[in-house]
């Protein structure tokens, strides 16, 4: 699905990405885990186009997406993205929220993208707020309906930075189900995240990322319980 291909990322002086490699299969879950700073969501924002490279590609299904002649905004309608601080319009109903994509972007008729919009609130548990607006659901709440607005155009990858360090910790196991859920149903993820637990049960593959460089790649099994690195040994240690 992705080929992310000696991407560098420079910001002034600083190289913040330094020849990322990294190919996403479909249905596989990847989750990026590193320290502050090490450029996780950078990479991130640079296979959703929010963020130029200086050198590299990066393709989608085949596709050059990083070519500069690439429609940007038909590529991120391809990509589905859930930030830490869930992004709701706060104006909108929820229901409104999920389809705004569906009708704004694809033309989707209002009758139909409301019908597909319910059935998702429905499935992730949330068919009863569909008319409440962002404000009156939890942070939770509110996550899970980030989520779905992010998979309402059955995007072909779908990106998760940070989606739950914003939340109280009881809050957390839910937004985590939901992603659990979407592995299940066949999704292709990229996410960022601290909580090692969570990578540790939903990845298929984890990659420690350090200075902008991959340090080490592998299936949680390898990375957290026989690291390879020396470098991804002290940032497991240090975490504990
Ligand atoms: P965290 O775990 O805190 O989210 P991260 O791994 O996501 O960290 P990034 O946000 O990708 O890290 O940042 C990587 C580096 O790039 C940091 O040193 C950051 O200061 C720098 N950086 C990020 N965005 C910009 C920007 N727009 N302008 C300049 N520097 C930036
Ligand atoms: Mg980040």
């Amino acid at each position: 699905v992705l080929e992310v291909r000696g991407v560098v990322k420079r910001f002034g002086e600083h190289t913040v990405l330094r020849g990322i490699d990294l190919t996403v299969h479909p249905h596989e879950v990847v989750v990026l885990i590193g320290a502050s700073g090490s450029g996780k969501s950078t990479l991130l924002k640079t296979v959703n186009l929010l963020e130029q490279i200086d050198d590299g590609q990066i393709f989608l299904s085949g596709a050059d997406i990083s070519d500069p002649r690439a429609d940007a905004d038909r590529v991120r309608a391809r990509i589905g993205v859930v930030f830490q601080h869930y992004n709701l319009f706060p104006h909108l109903t929820v229901l409104a929220n999920v389809t705004l994509a569906a009708r704004r972007v694809f033309g989707t008729p209002r009758a139909e993208a409301e019908r597909t919009g319910l059935a998702l609130l429905q499935r992730i548990g949330l068919g009863d707020k569909a008319r409440e607006y962002p404000d009156r659901l939890s942070g939770g709440q509110q996550q899970r309906v980030a989520i779905a607005r992010a998979i309402a155009t059955d995007p072909e990858l779908l990106l998760l930075d940070e989606i739950t360090s914003a939340l109280d910790p009881q809050l957390v196991g839910e937004v985590l189900d939901l992603v659990r859920e979407l592995k299940a149903s066949g999704s292709t993820i990229v996410m960022a995240t601290h909580e090692m637990s969570f990578a540790r049960r939903v990845a298929d593959r984890v990659v420690y990322l350090k200075d902008g460089v991959i340090v080490e790649a592998g299936p949680p099994e390898q990375i957290f319980e026989r690291p390879e690195r020396p470098e991804t040994r002290e940032f497991l240690r240090r975490l504990s």
